[in-house]
């Protein structure tokens, strides 16, 4: 696969300094997208069936709705449940056909005919409502910044050493790098870059759970007058580099 080489956003992203670079790249496409589609009116036609389709998943609806655009989010949400009512109104009707004989036909049509009809509805309502378009979007866009960083770090001996020394990536970030490098680095580089993964990860993850640690330490009345050190937002990063980014400051610095 050909992924489009986007150097300028992962070079800032790594010059942040944060707990994870990719997470803070993340953010940022998560907002821009977020943005994006509350812009409803310029949305076009394609963009509008790839909603009608997908729709979104709780977390985005969260971002969505905080974004206090109420009719922008209740359109879209309306054409994605007109369509969702039709799917879903089929798989039930299978389930309700197949459920006295062992099979319907729309599950057989799915090549699900082995399938008790009741389980295989369950199955296809669970996949209906499990799709987001935002998510697939952000996923998308990290494919390219994944590919990108493993560019700048065989290509630019400048990023190489920046990225050397920096904090590392978050373990959801790691395996996205990691099956990148599996599909585009070879030889050397592989080694080299697998290498770098196990060390980095190993001392940063070390690192933040030592921070983790004095940050419990902290509510003993005895460390009351005791320094913070680089504890206090221990907790954030500890989530950050376990889960990847989700809670507190924003991962790019943005207020
Ligand atoms: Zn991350
Ligand atoms: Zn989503």
């Amino acid at each position: 696969m050909r992924y489009h080489i986007d150097t300028i956003p992962v070079w800032d992203a790594v010059k942040l300094d944060t707990e994870c670079p990719l997470c803070a790249l993340r953010r940022q496409i998560e907002r821009g997208e977020v943005d994006r589609f509350l812009g409803g009116s310029v949305m076009e036609p394609d963009t509008r069936v790839q909603v009608n389709a997908r729709g979104f998943c709780q977390r985005h609806h969260v971002l969505l709705y905080a974004q206090q655009n109420r009719l922008g989010h209740a359109l879209m949400t309306h054409t994605h449940m007109k369509e969702t009512r039709g799917k879903a109104e089929k798989i039930l009707q299978a389930a309700a056909d197949g459920a006295g004989q062992g099979g319907g036909g729309l599950f057989r049509r799915l090549g699900k005919s082995d399938a008790d009809p009741l389980t295989a509805a369950a199955d296809t309502l669970d996949s209906l409502t499990s799709t987001c378009i935002l998510c697939d979007s952000i996923r998308d866009n990290m494919q390219r910044y994944a590919y990108t960083l493993l560019h700048l770090y065989t290509h630019d001996s400048a990023f190489k050493a920046a990225f050397e020394t920096s904090r590392g990536v978050c373990l959801k970030d790691a395996a996205l790098l990691l099956r990148m490098a599996a599909e585009v680095l070879k030889g050397k580089d592989r080694e080299s870059f697998a290498r770098l993964m196990q060390k980095q990860t190993a001392d940063n993850l070390k690192r933040v759970e030592d921070d983790l640690e004095w940050f419990t330490l902290k509510f003993d009345y005895r460390n009351a007058d005791k320094p913070w050190n680089n504890s206090r937002d221990a907790l954030e990063r500890a989530v950050t580099k376990l889960r990847s980014w989700c809670l507190g400051a924003e991962p790019d610095g943005k207020k």
